[in-house]
């Protein structure tokens, strides 16, 4: 069965930047046959959906986030979560009074708020991965789920987080939807030499790739110096963690002379901008990584550091931070920030081959912005891109499909209840609350 979907504007983000007007995609099951005008499809047999005044384009891709923190949103405030201190006393003390239980609401409110805001694909990393499976895959979204590993001197950690994780590459090896990745959530600080050495056997074991945090507070370099005199990144690249397909959250004070290694590695820098102005570290040398041909993408990180999924509002705040930095206006063009979201976040994901832009052969992940919405006017003057970036919120996203399916129509989620998934995440934090209080005075001080 084939569909055809016609809307006042088509942006395509392809190679060639095509921005079609009155123009259509045809679809077939959960793949893009062609994207043109709307003339090309004259006598075309297909159902056709007629959108009107909307702008279609690729689904966003979140390409850093945490979905069970959302459990948290709200606690952490005042805490840097980009420091190991504040992260141990900020969140680490809330996860040692959370159960398995908590996670599905948490994940299910983190998939709506997604879909609402027109992501359709996001890369995940946590541990329980296997309560939070299941919940995305009835959402119906697209996503790279890496089982985090977070060692922090407990050995017991290193062989059953382990086992796990390899319970849990093996779960996915021909999903559609989901991919398996390895998480250690930093190398050197909280997962030792072996603990990674095990890590990248396991990667290769399942054609998997790492989802890192990297360089938030200079902790690793300082580690890696003391302990084998060379830099973090320079350290794994010794070590043969960089000739694998990486991503990395935040890069922030990654020393100059390592980004060319970094460029020639498959390895992307996941800018997370409201993460680290909320924490008050400084903003991530963007500029200069593109300059050096670094891969780059963009993520919200979790909502308890954010505290929003919105990708759009995310764009904004990315477009903004770096004028600030540079002091310049418009350093990092708006097209670049789309891209960030779309072609260059599926490249990092090892999805190129199937999303990220709308063009023949692609997967039918995809969204429909109203053109009526609050910031797109005058249209006659406004470049798209910088409307989508700076003049737009994700609130403007009316529908949403992933894989060929519907997962949102005229503004209204159909693969999650978002209603029922906020009341069970109250009845999850309430019980989170009473076990955090329950629990013994030393083990309420991590730190
Ligand atoms: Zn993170």
């Amino acid at each position: 069965m084939r569909t055809l979907l016609l809307a006042d504007v088509v942006l395509t983000m392809d190679a060639h930047g095509h921005i079609y007007h009155d123009a259509g995609i045809l679809l077939e099951g959960s793949r893009i046959i062609e994207v043109a005008p709307r003339p090309r499809f004259e006598g075309v047999a297909a159902e056709r959906i007629e959108l009107g005044r909307r702008l279609l384009m690729p689904g966003l891709i979140n390409a850093h986030i945490h979905t069970p923190m959302t459990l948290f949103r709200g606690l952490a405030e005042g805490y840097s979560l980009l420091t190991l201190e504040g992260w141990f006393n900020g969140i680490r003390v809330w996860e040692l009074a959370m159960t398995p239980d908590m996670i599905p609401p948490a994940v299910s409110v983190s998939c709506a708020e997604m879909i609402r805001t027109g992501t359709t694909c996001f890369a995940d990393q946590y541990f329980h991965m296997e309560r939070i499976t299941p919940v995305v895959r009835d959402s119906g979204m697209r996503a790279a789920l890496a089982y985090g590993v977070v060692e922090v001197g407990d050995e017991r950690a290193h062989d059953w987080a382990l086992r796990a994780a390899e319970a849990f590459l093996a779960s996915l090896r021909d999903d559609a939807r989901l991919t398996g990745w390895v998480g250690p959530h930093a190398l050197f600080v909280d997962n030792p030499l072996p603990t990674i050495q095990a890590e990248l056997a396991l990667a290769d074991a399942y054609g998997a790739g790492l989802h890192i945090h990297l360089s938030t507070s200079g902790e690793e370099d300082a580690y890696c110096l003391q302990h084998y005199g060379v830099t973090a990144v320079q350290q794994m690249k010794r070590i043969g963690a960089l000739d694998r397909q990486m991503i990395a959250a935040h890069c922030l004070t990654i020393p100059e002379e390592d980004l060319p290694t970094l460029a020639t590695a498959p390895f992307a820098a996941i800018i997370a901008p409201s993460a680290c102005m909320r924490a008050g570290r400084p903003a991530a040398p963007l500029k200069r990584m593109l300059a050096e041909g670094v891969h780059v993408a963009l993520g919200t990180d979790n909502v308890t550091a954010n505290n929003s999924y919105d990708l759009f509002k995310e764009m904004q705040i990315l477009g903004k931070l770096m004028a600030y930095r540079e002091g310049e206006p418009n350093p990092i063009p708006a097209k670049t920030i789309v891209e960030m979201v779309t072609t260059r976040a599926a490249d990092a994901l090892g999805l190129a081959d199937r999303v990220g832009s709308l063009e023949a052969g692609k997967r039918a992940d995809l969204i429909a912005l109203d053109l009526d919405a609050p910031g797109f006017a005058p249209r006659g003057a406004q470049d798209i891109y910088t409307a989508l970036v700076y003049a737009i919120s994700g609130l403007a996203v009316q529908d949403v499909m992933c894989d060929g399916r519907w997962l949102m129509r005229g503004g209204r989620l159909l693969t999650v209840d978002y209603r029922a998934a906020c009341d069970a995440l109250e009845a999850a934090f309430a019980e989170l609350q009473a076990r955090r209080a329950g629990l013994k005075p030393e083990e309420r001080q991590v730190r």
